[in-house]
């Protein structure tokens, strides 16, 4: 048969059987019940398990994913509850006190002091301040090579970098989510304030 008489035998059993064209083609498949309509299930607060959950401040419980503090309430969240990041002016306030006790120091009693109170995560003017200084990888206070490795060479470097780039670089904690500076970044430390010494390196795990 040639392709026009398949398809007049084609509109011949049509007509007979009463079908139009194709018409099957356009039925719905399913013949079974219509599924019921969908309906979101409302998820249980977290204060239903008596546990924040991971995804949430464990301090002030808005939503917080993946990110090293909260950017509502500075909770860090991998440290205990109430230990937040130092803000921008604590940090400058740091700042400008270490200035002055290096000067009244004439910098060898600033050293002396640093070098005791770099194993605490401190320099003299956080330790007057109650701040401290947390090693991310860790989850725990920095140590002393890493105190060093911050406070003198990556502050070196960065003063370098800063001196030929407007001393911008000493400003990027005003922008960065974790208010880390450049040394913090090379250091992989976060700046926190710590008022009841709960952070304290213990002399069993030293
Ligand atoms: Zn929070």
């Amino acid at each position: 048969m040639t392709k026009n008489a398949d398809e007049r035998r084609e509109a011949e059993v049509r007509h007979q059987i009463g079908t139009q064209p194709r018409q099957w083609e356009q039925r719905p498949r399913a013949t079974g019940p219509t599924p019921p309509p969908f309906t979101p299930q409302p998820t249980p607060p977290a204060t239903t398990t008596g546990l924040a959950s991971p995804s949430n401040c464990p301090s002030c419980g808005k939503a917080v994913g993946g990110e090293l503090s909260c950017q509502f309430c500075s909770q860090v969240l991998f440290l205990p509850q109430g230990i937040v990041l130092s803000t921008a002016g604590r940090r400058f306030g740091g700042y400008v006190l270490e200035c002055v006790l290096v000067i009244c120091t004439l910098l060898i009693g600033w050293a002396i002091w640093a070098a005791i109170v770099f194993q605490y995560g401190q320099t003299p003017a956080k330790q007057l301040l109650h701040m401290r200084v947390v090693y991310i990888p860790q989850a725990r206070t920095a140590r002393w090579w890493r105190m060093f490795f911050r406070e003198v060479i990556a502050k070196t470097l960065i003063g370098i970098l800063a001196s030929f780039t407007l001393l911008i670089p000493y400003f990027w904690l005003l922008w960065d989510q974790n208010r880390q500076e450049l040394w913090d970044k090379m250091a992989t430390t976060l700046v926190v304030n710590d008022p009841g010494d709960r952070l304290h390196p213990q002399p069993s795990n030293q």
